[in-house]
Protein backbone atom coordinates (compact mmCIF):
# COMPACT_ATOMS: atom_id res chain seq x y z
CA UNK A 1 0.00 0.00 0.00
CA UNK A 2 1.04 3.37 -0.80
CA UNK A 3 1.24 5.84 2.37
CA UNK A 4 0.07 9.35 2.56
CA UNK A 5 3.05 11.20 3.39
CA UNK A 6 1.64 14.73 1.74
CA UNK A 7 0.33 16.08 5.22
CA UNK A 8 1.57 19.33 5.71
CA UNK A 9 0.73 22.24 8.10
CA UNK A 10 2.39 24.99 10.11
CA UNK A 11 2.16 25.59 13.63
CA UNK A 12 -0.24 28.25 13.21
CA UNK A 13 -2.84 26.44 11.14
CA UNK A 14 -2.50 23.21 13.03
CA UNK A 15 -5.87 22.42 14.10
CA UNK A 16 -6.37 21.82 17.85
CA UNK A 17 -5.77 17.98 18.45
CA UNK A 18 -8.86 15.63 18.72
CA UNK A 19 -8.71 13.47 21.54
CA UNK A 20 -8.32 9.64 19.89
CA UNK A 21 -9.68 6.51 21.44
CA UNK A 22 -7.22 3.94 21.42
CA UNK A 23 -8.28 -0.05 21.14
CA UNK A 24 -5.39 -1.17 22.97
CA UNK A 25 -5.58 -5.29 22.34
CA UNK A 26 -2.85 -6.63 24.38
CA UNK A 27 -3.23 -4.14 27.22
CA UNK A 28 -1.63 -6.50 29.58
CA UNK A 29 2.04 -6.92 27.95
CA UNK A 30 5.11 -4.62 27.40
CA UNK A 31 3.83 -2.34 24.46
CA UNK A 32 0.40 -2.59 25.95
CA UNK A 33 1.84 -0.99 29.11
CA UNK A 34 3.77 1.53 27.42
CA UNK A 35 1.17 2.05 25.16
CA UNK A 36 -1.18 3.01 28.57
CA UNK A 37 1.87 4.94 29.94
CA UNK A 38 1.56 7.27 26.68
CA UNK A 39 -2.39 7.46 27.47
CA UNK A 40 -1.60 8.53 30.97
CA UNK A 41 1.36 11.47 30.16
CA UNK A 42 -1.04 12.40 26.80
CA UNK A 43 -4.98 12.90 28.20
CA UNK A 44 -5.67 15.45 26.15
CA UNK A 45 -4.59 13.50 23.35
CA UNK A 46 -5.57 10.37 23.95
CA UNK A 47 -8.23 7.87 25.62
CA UNK A 48 -8.86 4.27 25.97
CA UNK A 49 -11.77 2.77 24.94
CA UNK A 50 -11.06 -1.14 24.84
CA UNK A 51 -8.74 -3.20 26.61
CA UNK A 52 -7.70 -6.58 25.68
CA UNK A 53 -5.37 -9.48 27.90
CA UNK A 54 -5.27 -13.31 27.59
CA UNK A 55 -5.24 -14.27 30.88
CA UNK A 56 -3.65 -11.21 32.93
CA UNK A 57 -7.35 -11.12 34.39
CA UNK A 58 -6.10 -9.49 37.43
CA UNK A 59 -3.97 -6.30 35.89
CA UNK A 60 -6.78 -6.37 33.28
CA UNK A 61 -9.15 -5.21 36.04
CA UNK A 62 -6.74 -2.82 37.40
CA UNK A 63 -5.90 -1.42 34.18
CA UNK A 64 -10.06 -0.97 33.55
CA UNK A 65 -9.94 0.55 37.05
CA UNK A 66 -8.02 3.01 36.08
CA UNK A 67 -8.77 3.97 32.64
CA UNK A 68 -12.30 3.32 32.34
CA UNK A 69 -12.57 1.62 28.64
CA UNK A 70 -16.09 0.92 27.30
CA UNK A 71 -15.46 -2.18 26.65
CA UNK A 72 -12.81 -5.29 28.05
CA UNK A 73 -12.47 -8.51 26.74
CA UNK A 74 -10.43 -11.44 28.43
CA UNK A 75 -9.59 -14.42 26.03
CA UNK A 76 -9.03 -16.97 28.75
CA UNK A 77 -13.36 -17.79 29.37
CA UNK A 78 -11.88 -19.23 32.68
CA UNK A 79 -11.66 -15.97 34.13
CA UNK A 80 -14.71 -14.11 32.48
CA UNK A 81 -16.10 -14.20 35.90
CA UNK A 82 -13.53 -12.69 37.84
CA UNK A 83 -13.72 -9.60 35.74
CA UNK A 84 -17.03 -9.46 35.11
CA UNK A 85 -17.71 -9.58 39.25
CA UNK A 86 -14.66 -7.11 39.75
CA UNK A 87 -16.17 -4.50 36.32
CA UNK A 88 -20.14 -4.84 37.91
CA UNK A 89 -21.38 -1.59 37.79
CA UNK A 90 -18.76 0.22 35.97
CA UNK A 91 -20.67 0.92 32.65
CA UNK A 92 -17.60 -1.76 31.02
CA UNK A 93 -18.87 -4.14 28.87
CA UNK A 94 -17.19 -7.49 29.65
CA UNK A 95 -16.46 -9.69 27.19
CA UNK A 96 -14.84 -13.13 27.13
CA UNK A 97 -13.10 -15.73 24.30
CA UNK A 98 -11.19 -15.49 21.02
CA UNK A 99 -14.26 -14.26 19.10
CA UNK A 100 -14.59 -11.53 21.62
CA UNK A 101 -11.42 -9.87 20.29
CA UNK A 102 -12.84 -9.99 16.46
CA UNK A 103 -15.91 -8.78 17.49
CA UNK A 104 -14.54 -5.68 19.80
CA UNK A 105 -12.24 -5.11 17.04
CA UNK A 106 -15.32 -4.02 14.72
CA UNK A 107 -16.70 -1.68 17.55
CA UNK A 108 -17.40 1.84 16.69
CA UNK A 109 -15.89 2.99 20.28
CA UNK A 110 -12.61 3.71 18.98
CA UNK A 111 -10.28 5.45 16.34
CA UNK A 112 -7.44 3.71 16.24
CA UNK A 113 -6.34 0.31 17.53
CA UNK A 114 -2.54 -0.40 18.86
CA UNK A 115 -2.11 -3.86 17.79
CA UNK A 116 0.07 -5.30 21.20
CA UNK A 117 -0.95 -9.05 20.93
CA UNK A 118 1.90 -11.11 20.81
CA UNK A 119 2.02 -14.30 17.54
CA UNK A 120 -0.75 -15.60 14.91
CA UNK A 121 -3.48 -14.44 17.70
CA UNK A 122 -3.15 -11.25 16.68
CA UNK A 123 -4.07 -11.69 13.06
CA UNK A 124 -8.17 -11.93 12.86
CA UNK A 125 -8.85 -9.09 15.13
CA UNK A 126 -6.50 -6.89 12.93
CA UNK A 127 -8.45 -8.05 10.36
CA UNK A 128 -11.34 -7.30 11.81
CA UNK A 129 -10.25 -3.79 12.90
CA UNK A 130 -9.47 -2.91 8.82
CA UNK A 131 -12.90 -4.14 8.15
CA UNK A 132 -14.09 -1.68 10.01
CA UNK A 133 -12.15 1.35 8.82
CA UNK A 134 -9.84 1.66 11.78
CA UNK A 135 -6.32 3.18 11.76
CA UNK A 136 -3.75 0.27 12.99
CA UNK A 137 -0.96 1.30 15.06
CA UNK A 138 0.62 -1.97 14.32
CA UNK A 139 3.34 -3.45 17.00
CA UNK A 140 2.15 -6.97 16.26
CA UNK A 141 4.70 -8.27 13.27
CA UNK A 142 3.79 -11.62 13.10
CA UNK A 143 0.47 -10.53 11.67
CA UNK A 144 2.02 -9.61 8.30
CA UNK A 145 4.81 -12.38 8.33
CA UNK A 146 1.62 -15.07 7.93
CA UNK A 147 -0.59 -13.46 5.91
CA UNK A 148 1.60 -9.95 4.67
CA UNK A 149 -0.28 -9.49 1.43
CA UNK A 150 -4.38 -10.60 2.09
CA UNK A 151 -3.52 -7.51 5.60
CA UNK A 152 -1.97 -4.80 3.12
CA UNK A 153 -4.36 -5.59 0.03
CA UNK A 154 -7.46 -5.39 2.29
CA UNK A 155 -5.96 -2.26 3.98
CA UNK A 156 -5.30 -1.04 0.66
CA UNK A 157 -9.15 -1.56 -0.60
CA UNK A 158 -10.50 0.01 2.79
CA UNK A 159 -8.00 2.88 2.44
CA UNK A 160 -6.55 2.93 5.65
CA UNK A 161 -3.10 3.75 7.21
CA UNK A 162 -0.85 1.01 8.63
CA UNK A 163 1.12 2.44 11.00
CA UNK A 164 4.38 0.56 12.64
CA UNK A 165 5.22 0.57 15.31
CA UNK A 166 7.85 -1.94 15.96
CA UNK A 167 10.91 0.71 16.13
CA UNK A 168 12.77 -0.39 13.11
CA UNK A 169 9.72 -0.10 10.70
CA UNK A 170 9.07 3.25 12.56
CA UNK A 171 12.36 4.70 12.11
CA UNK A 172 11.67 3.45 8.02
CA UNK A 173 8.11 5.07 8.08
CA UNK A 174 9.68 8.26 9.58
CA UNK A 175 12.54 8.65 7.01
CA UNK A 176 9.92 8.33 4.52
CA UNK A 177 8.07 11.09 5.15
CA UNK A 178 8.39 13.88 2.70
CA UNK A 179 9.68 11.39 -0.11
CA UNK A 180 6.41 9.84 -1.26
CA UNK A 181 7.75 10.28 -4.75
CA UNK A 182 11.42 9.12 -4.13
CA UNK A 183 12.00 5.30 -4.89
CA UNK A 184 13.74 3.32 -2.06
CA UNK A 185 17.14 1.67 -3.23
CA UNK A 186 17.20 -0.56 -0.47
CA UNK A 187 16.07 -0.33 3.83
CA UNK A 188 18.35 -0.97 6.48
CA UNK A 189 17.56 -2.67 9.24
CA UNK A 190 19.80 -2.13 12.42
CA UNK A 191 19.70 -5.10 15.06
CA UNK A 192 21.44 -4.91 18.21
CA UNK A 193 22.30 -8.83 17.93
CA UNK A 194 20.72 -9.45 21.03
CA UNK A 195 22.65 -10.89 24.21
CA UNK A 196 24.45 -13.81 22.31
CA UNK A 197 26.43 -11.58 20.12
CA UNK A 198 29.43 -12.99 18.62
CA UNK A 199 29.11 -15.79 20.04
CA UNK A 200 29.54 -19.55 18.31
CA UNK A 201 27.36 -22.51 18.17
CA UNK A 202 29.19 -24.35 21.26
CA UNK A 203 28.49 -21.40 23.20
CA UNK A 204 24.90 -21.58 22.33
CA UNK A 205 24.52 -24.69 22.63
CA UNK A 206 23.85 -24.33 26.61
CA UNK A 207 22.71 -21.47 26.64
CA UNK A 208 19.47 -21.47 28.93
CA UNK A 209 15.95 -19.76 29.43
CA UNK A 210 17.38 -17.29 32.20
CA UNK A 211 20.25 -15.81 29.47
CA UNK A 212 18.07 -15.67 26.29
CA UNK A 213 15.21 -13.69 27.66
CA UNK A 214 17.46 -10.90 29.00
CA UNK A 215 18.30 -8.73 26.30
CA UNK A 216 20.67 -5.69 26.82
CA UNK A 217 19.13 -2.63 25.38
CA UNK A 218 15.07 -3.06 25.29
CA UNK A 219 13.13 -4.91 28.00
CA UNK A 220 10.43 -6.57 25.86
CA UNK A 221 7.52 -9.96 26.09
CA UNK A 222 9.32 -13.22 26.54
CA UNK A 223 8.55 -14.32 22.86
CA UNK A 224 10.12 -11.44 21.18
CA UNK A 225 13.38 -11.53 23.64
CA UNK A 226 14.10 -15.13 22.66
CA UNK A 227 12.91 -14.18 19.19
CA UNK A 228 15.45 -11.19 19.58
CA UNK A 229 18.56 -13.54 21.36
CA UNK A 230 17.95 -16.23 18.11
CA UNK A 231 17.75 -12.81 15.56
CA UNK A 232 14.64 -14.98 14.20
CA UNK A 233 13.14 -11.60 15.63
CA UNK A 234 15.18 -10.05 12.92
CA UNK A 235 13.96 -12.07 9.79
CA UNK A 236 10.33 -11.73 11.22
CA UNK A 237 10.82 -7.50 10.99
CA UNK A 238 12.71 -8.55 6.98
CA UNK A 239 9.58 -9.97 6.07
CA UNK A 240 7.02 -7.20 7.71
CA UNK A 241 9.01 -4.63 6.25
CA UNK A 242 8.62 -6.32 2.64
CA UNK A 243 4.65 -5.84 3.20
CA UNK A 244 4.98 -2.21 4.90
CA UNK A 245 6.86 -0.44 2.22
CA UNK A 246 6.27 -2.28 -0.57
CA UNK A 247 9.71 -4.15 -1.48
CA UNK A 248 11.83 -6.41 -3.08
CA UNK A 249 13.56 -9.20 -0.85
CA UNK A 250 16.95 -8.14 -2.65
CA UNK A 251 15.94 -4.93 -1.27
CA UNK A 252 16.22 -5.47 2.67
CA UNK A 253 19.28 -5.56 3.88
CA UNK A 254 20.23 -6.06 7.83
CA UNK A 255 23.38 -4.72 10.08
CA UNK A 256 24.42 -5.81 13.60
CA UNK A 257 24.72 -2.52 15.24
CA UNK A 258 24.87 -3.02 19.25
CA UNK A 259 24.16 0.28 20.54
CA UNK A 260 20.54 0.49 19.20
CA UNK A 261 21.19 4.38 18.32
CA UNK A 262 19.96 4.03 14.81
CA UNK A 263 16.78 2.29 14.81
CA UNK A 264 17.02 1.70 10.31
CA UNK A 265 17.56 3.25 7.71
CA UNK A 266 16.47 3.80 3.94
CA UNK A 267 19.19 4.31 0.89
CA UNK A 268 17.79 6.30 -1.95
CA UNK A 269 18.74 6.36 -5.41
CA UNK A 270 20.50 9.06 -5.51
CA UNK A 271 22.73 7.01 -2.77
CA UNK A 272 21.87 9.28 -0.23
CA UNK A 273 21.09 7.73 3.25
CA UNK A 274 18.46 8.67 6.11
CA UNK A 275 18.88 7.31 9.31
CA UNK A 276 16.22 7.73 12.45
CA UNK A 277 18.15 7.92 16.09
CA UNK A 278 17.80 8.07 19.69
CA UNK A 279 17.80 6.46 22.62
CA UNK A 280 15.97 2.73 22.35
CA UNK A 281 12.74 3.27 24.44
CA UNK A 282 9.67 1.97 22.76
CA UNK A 283 7.46 4.61 24.11
CA UNK A 284 8.94 7.13 20.96
CA UNK A 285 7.33 4.77 18.14
CA UNK A 286 4.55 3.72 20.16
CA UNK A 287 3.35 7.39 20.50
CA UNK A 288 4.79 8.66 16.98
CA UNK A 289 2.03 5.87 15.38
CA UNK A 290 -0.54 6.90 18.25
CA UNK A 291 0.21 10.82 16.84
CA UNK A 292 0.59 10.65 13.82
CA UNK A 293 1.02 12.84 11.50
CA UNK A 294 1.73 15.02 14.51
CA UNK A 295 4.79 14.52 16.54
CA UNK A 296 4.21 15.02 20.60
CA UNK A 297 6.56 16.51 23.75
CA UNK A 298 8.05 13.71 25.45
CA UNK A 299 10.45 13.98 28.13
CA UNK A 300 12.31 10.71 27.77
CA UNK A 301 16.13 11.06 28.08
CA UNK A 302 17.69 12.42 25.34
CA UNK A 303 20.91 11.56 23.96
CA UNK A 304 24.31 13.45 24.01
CA UNK A 305 26.16 13.95 21.69
CA UNK A 306 29.23 15.66 23.49
CA UNK A 307 29.96 12.53 25.06
CA UNK A 308 32.09 9.88 23.07
CA UNK A 309 30.18 7.34 21.61
CA UNK A 310 30.65 4.10 19.37
CA UNK A 311 28.57 3.45 16.57
CA UNK A 312 29.62 -0.26 15.15
CA UNK A 313 27.71 -1.47 12.37
CA UNK A 314 28.73 -5.28 11.22
CA UNK A 315 27.26 -8.03 9.11
CA UNK A 316 25.17 -10.60 10.45
CA UNK A 317 26.89 -14.01 11.32
CA UNK A 318 23.67 -16.26 9.40
CA UNK A 319 26.28 -19.23 9.96
CA UNK A 320 25.82 -19.36 14.03
CA UNK A 321 22.30 -17.44 13.64
CA UNK A 322 20.82 -19.80 11.40
CA UNK A 323 17.08 -19.01 12.35
CA UNK A 324 17.92 -15.53 10.55
CA UNK A 325 19.04 -17.61 7.34
CA UNK A 326 15.39 -19.55 7.26
CA UNK A 327 13.83 -16.54 7.24
CA UNK A 328 15.67 -14.82 4.65
CA UNK A 329 14.77 -18.41 2.97
CA UNK A 330 10.99 -17.45 3.29
CA UNK A 331 11.59 -13.92 2.40
CA UNK A 332 12.23 -15.06 -0.91
CA UNK A 333 10.04 -17.96 -1.45
CA UNK A 334 7.31 -15.83 -0.30
CA UNK A 335 3.50 -18.12 -0.32
CA UNK A 336 2.89 -19.43 2.78
CA UNK A 337 6.54 -20.33 3.89
CA UNK A 338 6.92 -17.14 6.21
CA UNK A 339 3.27 -18.25 8.01
CA UNK A 340 4.93 -21.48 8.28
CA UNK A 341 8.25 -20.51 9.74
CA UNK A 342 6.29 -18.42 11.79
CA UNK A 343 4.02 -20.86 13.01
CA UNK A 344 7.26 -23.03 13.62
CA UNK A 345 8.86 -20.37 15.44
CA UNK A 346 6.00 -19.98 17.79
CA UNK A 347 5.77 -23.48 19.14
CA UNK A 348 10.19 -24.06 19.31
CA UNK A 349 9.84 -20.66 21.51
CA UNK A 350 7.31 -22.19 23.58
CA UNK A 351 9.29 -25.79 23.55
CA UNK A 352 11.98 -23.33 24.75
CA UNK A 353 10.46 -20.91 26.89
CA UNK A 354 9.35 -24.19 28.88
CA UNK A 355 12.32 -25.96 28.79
CA UNK A 356 11.56 -28.83 26.42
CA UNK A 357 13.87 -27.67 24.16
CA UNK A 358 17.49 -26.43 23.64
CA UNK A 359 18.08 -23.17 22.42
CA UNK A 360 20.02 -24.70 19.07
CA UNK A 361 17.15 -27.28 18.95
CA UNK A 362 14.62 -24.42 17.96
CA UNK A 363 16.06 -23.95 14.64
CA UNK A 364 15.76 -27.68 14.28
CA UNK A 365 12.17 -27.34 14.48
CA UNK A 366 11.37 -24.67 12.33
CA UNK A 367 13.85 -26.24 9.20
CA UNK A 368 12.02 -29.41 9.34
CA UNK A 369 8.51 -28.26 9.81
CA UNK A 370 9.32 -25.57 6.74
CA UNK A 371 10.79 -28.99 4.92
CA UNK A 372 7.47 -31.02 5.57
CA UNK A 373 4.78 -28.58 5.45
CA UNK A 374 2.92 -28.14 2.22
CA UNK A 375 4.02 -25.49 0.20
CA UNK A 376 1.52 -23.15 -1.59
CA UNK A 377 2.85 -20.26 -3.51
CA UNK A 378 -0.34 -18.15 -3.71
CA UNK A 379 -2.20 -18.50 -0.72
CA UNK A 380 -5.87 -17.55 0.48
CA UNK A 381 -6.55 -16.30 3.66
CA UNK A 382 -8.32 -19.79 4.68
CA UNK A 383 -5.10 -21.29 2.85
CA UNK A 384 -2.71 -19.16 5.60
CA UNK A 385 -4.63 -20.27 8.52
CA UNK A 386 -4.45 -23.99 7.20
CA UNK A 387 -1.09 -23.66 6.92
CA UNK A 388 -0.56 -22.29 10.64
CA UNK A 389 -2.66 -25.20 12.08
CA UNK A 390 -0.33 -27.95 10.10
CA UNK A 391 2.81 -26.23 10.72
CA UNK A 392 1.78 -26.06 14.38
CA UNK A 393 0.68 -29.93 14.29
CA UNK A 394 4.09 -30.69 12.52
CA UNK A 395 6.27 -28.48 15.08
CA UNK A 396 4.25 -29.84 17.80
CA UNK A 397 4.91 -33.50 17.20
CA UNK A 398 9.00 -33.11 16.67
CA UNK A 399 8.82 -31.58 20.32
CA UNK A 400 6.67 -33.97 22.06
CA UNK A 401 4.15 -30.89 22.99
P1 LIG B 1 3.88 -9.59 25.70
O1 LIG B 1 4.06 -11.05 25.77
O2 LIG B 1 4.54 -8.74 26.73
O3 LIG B 1 2.31 -9.22 25.70
C1 LIG B 1 1.42 -9.88 24.86
C2 LIG B 1 0.01 -9.40 25.06
O4 LIG B 1 -0.86 -10.20 24.25
C3 LIG B 1 -0.50 -9.56 26.49
O5 LIG B 1 -1.48 -8.60 26.75
C4 LIG B 1 -1.12 -10.96 26.46
O6 LIG B 1 -2.09 -11.17 27.50
C5 LIG B 1 -1.76 -10.96 25.09
N1 LIG B 1 -1.88 -12.30 24.51
C6 LIG B 1 -0.96 -13.28 24.54
N2 LIG B 1 -1.40 -14.37 23.87
C7 LIG B 1 -2.65 -14.07 23.45
C8 LIG B 1 -3.65 -14.79 22.75
N3 LIG B 1 -3.46 -16.05 22.33
N4 LIG B 1 -4.83 -14.18 22.49
C9 LIG B 1 -5.04 -12.90 22.89
N5 LIG B 1 -4.14 -12.16 23.57
C10 LIG B 1 -2.95 -12.74 23.84
O7 LIG B 1 4.34 -9.15 24.23
P2 LIG B 1 5.01 -7.77 23.77
O8 LIG B 1 4.23 -6.62 24.30
O9 LIG B 1 6.47 -7.83 23.99
O10 LIG B 1 4.83 -7.85 22.19
C11 LIG B 1 3.57 -7.68 21.57
C12 LIG B 1 3.78 -7.62 20.06
O11 LIG B 1 4.56 -6.46 19.74
C13 LIG B 1 4.57 -8.83 19.52
O12 LIG B 1 4.08 -9.18 18.27
C14 LIG B 1 5.99 -8.30 19.39
O13 LIG B 1 6.72 -8.93 18.37
C15 LIG B 1 5.74 -6.84 19.03
N6 LIG B 1 6.82 -5.94 19.42
C16 LIG B 1 7.16 -5.82 20.74
C17 LIG B 1 8.20 -5.00 21.13
C18 LIG B 1 8.54 -4.83 22.57
O14 LIG B 1 9.41 -3.99 22.89
N7 LIG B 1 7.95 -5.54 23.50
C19 LIG B 1 8.98 -4.25 20.13
C20 LIG B 1 8.52 -4.41 18.79
C21 LIG B 1 7.47 -5.24 18.45
P3 LIG B 1 -1.63 -11.82 28.94
O15 LIG B 1 -0.75 -10.79 29.58
O16 LIG B 1 -2.91 -12.02 29.65
O17 LIG B 1 -0.89 -13.09 28.60
MG1 LIG C 1 12.01 -4.34 16.25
Amino acid sequence: MEFDFSYQFSPEEMPPPQKKRIGLFGSTGSIGKQTLDVVRSNPDLFSISILTAYSNHEMLIEQALAFMPAVVVITDTSRYKAVHEALSGKGIKVMAGEAALEEAASMDCYDLMMAAIVGFAGLKPTLSAIEAGKTIALANKETLVVAGDVVMKRAAEKGISIIPVDSEHSAIFQCLVGEENNPIEKIILTASGGPFVGKKPNYLVNVKREHAIAHPNWSMGAKISIDSSTLMNKGLEMIEAKWLFNLQPNQIEVVIHPQSIIHSMVQFQDNSIKAQMGLPDMKLPIQYAMAYPRRIKSDFPRFNFTKSHQLTFDPPDIKTFRNLGLAMTALHKGGNLPCILNAANELAVFGFLRNRLGFLDMTEVIEQTMNNTPFIAEPTLQEYLDSDGEARNFAASLINL
